[in-house]
């Protein structure tokens, strides 16, 4: 499931795919991406001839800035943007294409999505940008996170610390991994409610979000120009203690712990978080 070192890494490549290129062609291979009744032929006819200015991200949902209007790209739970050539085949679970041309180079950029939770919104010229964006919180790469009001913003919230820290009007782009491996870094229990953490605390949160982050970011950088997502057959878990319930926490070596905490499953030690 995409977080923000996910979609970063996302938005990364798409920058040097499709920023600063002109669509030639746009396709629509399934409606279900798009808000309920839209048609895909208006949307690919106004994607159609655009220039795509920006590729920007705030917390999991991408901005894509054409010349005239914007695009909304959130990747749901299983969504990958591709990059492919104008000719070759369309891939298993494609549900957008983009072909475009920046100089003599033509590229086909593809929207796949195997289980379609991801969203695919068209804005026009003059209207303002979706809700689900505006409303965000501060995200914690392109605003950086302020302790102070982190603090003060976590004060007034009784709920437990983790389903908080998921809430992303608090911090933009915070999922349940980045929060498990944010509070184990930071030695908080998941369950202590937000309002009682300490300056301090928020503090090594904070540091222990950005680390968190930071980490995921590279692992994606080396493997590749496509998301891998670690819930995929296969896929190795490089996180510290997301996973890894029953094995020994690396910093105090007792078993990690797992609860459903607010409907989530929470991996975290008993012994070094307080
Ligand atoms: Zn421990």
């Amino acid at each position: 499931v995409p977080e923000l070192p996910e979609v970063d890494h996302a938005r990364r490549m798409l920058d040097t795919w499709l920023a600063r290129t002109h669509i030639e062609k746009a396709q629509v291979f399934d409606a279900r991406i798009l808000d309920e009744g839209v048609k895909p032929a208006s949307v690919v006819r106004a994607l159609r001839d655009r220039h795509v200015e920006a590729i920007e991200r705030r917390g999991k949902w991408l901005r894509i800035v054409l010349d005239e209007g914007r695009v909304f790209s959130h990747l749901g739970m299983t969504g990958k943007w591709v990059s492919g050539g104008v000719r070759d085949d369309a891939l298993p679970f494609e549900r957008i294409r983009l072909d475009v041309i920046a100089g003599r180079t033509r590229r086909s950029v593809r929207y796949v999505d195997q289980r379609l939770f991801g969203r695919f919104v068209l804005v026009r010229r003059d209207k303002p940008d979706i809700e689900a964006w505006t409303s965000l919180g501060p995200d914690p790469l392109v605003d950086g996170i302020d302790v102070d009001e982190l603090h003060e913003k976590l004060s007034r919230r009784k709920l437990a610390i983790k389903p908080t820290l998921l809430d992303q009007t608090v911090l933009a782009g915070i999922g349940n991994i980045l929060a498990t491996e944010g509070l184990h870094a930071a030695r908080i229990d998941p369950r202590r409610s937000a309002r009682d953490l300490s300056r301090k605390e928020v503090s090594a949160l904070a540091r222990g979000l950005r680390r968190s982050i930071d980490t995921s970011l590279s692992l994606q950088e080396q493997e590749g120009p496509v998301i891998t997502y670690v819930e995929e057959p296969g896929a190795e878990n490089p996180f510290t203690i997301y996973g890894h319930e029953g094995t020994p926490c690396p910093r105090c070596r007792k078993p990690l712990a797992k609860m459903i905490l607010a409907g989530r499953g929470t991996v975290f030690c008993a012994h070094c978080q307080r």
